[in-house]
């Protein structure tokens, strides 16, 4: 059974390598050229995505690559005193198994757990998909595939060809996100330094091996704001005047928005869909159920969301008309829990009044303060998303001995792959 997956970040590494370990030939199509290396941002693995990738045996390498940030220093404004916040009790509070990592380099860390076993194309993209599965592509041949799988992300190319476009299923949160890279001119080291007031934050932060920082900044606008997406100059305008004279760190900052070699630039979105899949498509991670970029678990949501595709389809021997509903109702109650605690994760860190600021601030100390027990008691009562990946169970769905490789498959299959990869 040949399967295509469009999108090689997270969900979709993971999906290949778990496919390929249950026995299906997996061929994934990506529109960047090269596996991306530039660290993009970071992002958490908590407790249950945590477990898949020790099943995959990348934990040891995920955790060598941890960011390292275990201390905060948070300036409210027009407060003079910085509070200073120890980060690493924060994340124990919150899960008991928890990891920072940067995007490209988890990324990478997947990509290289199944690339022997699975046909990569970089540089591609889809075009068109047909109900009988035929496939076509912007440059590589077409061809014909059992299943297809979108894990292309919050924009997913996938998802507007098969379901329409993404303005009938995006829900505006009232935020915007911008990250720019940048030299880590505030000399941090396992420190992340943030700014908050009212509807707007900043941090930034950098990891042990790499040498340059990121800066993410959050805002509030009530109204959505009039960019195009590939507007770069507009949207830094944006971001000037939303943060422009908050503190002069961040003003230096936004220094570097004339030089930095990375910029991203979004609305906090949340997708609503009643069903991920359609006849032979089916959708994974932010692709189908984003809670939230920045305020919501979503990379943990991606990995369980592709190991439990990926078990159903091998539990229903390939039958996708038992296996997506069954993945749907395994995946329901875990994504509408995200999307719950992303807006209060939202609400947190972009505070709407004085209070919240404020609150922000001492809440963050007075976890960071407490012995593990009490601040874990804490942040359980407190906050939506601990409570939520903490509770978050997912099947054990173990590969048959029998299942081969899917690289071995696509060998003896006269149909062949794409021939690239
Ligand atoms: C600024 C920012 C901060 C974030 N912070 C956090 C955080 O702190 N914690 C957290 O858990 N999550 C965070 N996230 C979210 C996290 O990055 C995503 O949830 C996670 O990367 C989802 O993985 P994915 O594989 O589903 O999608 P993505 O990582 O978005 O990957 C989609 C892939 O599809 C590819 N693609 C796109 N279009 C096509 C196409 N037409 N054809 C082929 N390939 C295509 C892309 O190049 C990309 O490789 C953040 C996101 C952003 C933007």
């Amino acid at each position: 059974m040949r399967i295509l997956v469009s999108g090689a970040s997270i969900a979709g590494p993971v999906l290949a390598y778990w496919l390929t370990r249950h026995g299906f030939s997996v061929t994934v199509v990506e529109r960047a050229p090269t596996p991306r290396k530039t660290g993009g941002h970071a992002v958490d693995l908590f407790r249950p995505a945590m477990n898949i990738s020790e099943k995959m045996g990348v934990l040891p390498r995920i955790e060598e690559r941890a960011t390292g940030t275990n201390r905060m220093t948070v300036h409210q404004e027009s407060a003079r005193r910085p509070v200073r916040v120890d980060l690493s009790k924060i994340f124990s509070a919150a899960s008991d198994r928890h990891v920072e990592v940067m995007r490209d380099d988890l990324s990478e860390i997947y990509y290289d757990a199944a690339r022997g076993d699975v046909e990569y194309i970089f540089d591609d993209s889809i075009t068109a998909i047909s109900p009988d599965g035929e496939v076509r592509f912007e440059k590589a041949a077409p061809h014909r595939f059992d299943l297809v799988v979108g894990a292309d992300g919050l924009h997913s190319n996938v998802r507007r060809l098969v379901f329409g476009d993404e303005s009938r299923f995006s829900a505006f949160t009232g935020a915007y996100l911008g990250v720019l890279t940048l030299p880590n001119i505030s000399a941090l080291d396992g420190e992340l330094l943030m700014h908050v007031g009212v509807g707007r934050t900043v941090g930034m932060y950098g990891a042990r091996h790499l040498g340059d920082a990121r800066a993410l900044f959050l805002f509030r606008s009530e109204r959505e704001l009039d960019y195009h997406h590939h507007d770069v100059p507009r949207q830094k305008e944006l971001l000037r005047g939303a943060f422009g004279g908050m503190h002069p760190d961040v003003d230096d900052w936004l220094d570097e928005l004339d030089r930095t070699p990375a910029f991203y630039f979004d609305s906090i979105t949340q997708l609503r869909m009643d069903t991920w899949s359609r006849g032979r498509v089916t959708l994974v991670g932010d692709a189908g159920y984003c809670p939230g970029p920045a305020v919501g678990g979503s990379t943990s949501l991606a990995v369980v969301g592709a190991y439990v595709l990926a078990g159903e389809l091998a539990r229903a021997g390939g039958d996708h008309e038992r296996a997506f509903p069954a993945y749907e109702r395994a995946m329901a109650q875990h994504v509408r829990g995200s999307c719950a605690a992303a807006l209060s994760a939202a609400k947190t860190l972009i505070p709407t009044s004085r209070l919240g600021v404020r609150g922000l601030a001492q809440g963050a100390r007075l976890i960071s303060a407490l012995p593990a027990g009490p601040s874990r008691a804490l942040l359980r009562l407190t906050a939506k998303s601990a409570r939520l990946y903490n509770s978050m169970t997912v099947d054990d769905y173990l590969p048959l001995p029998t299942a081969s490789r899917g690289r071995d498959r696509l060998a003896g299959d006269p149909g062949g792959g794409l021939g690239v990869g």
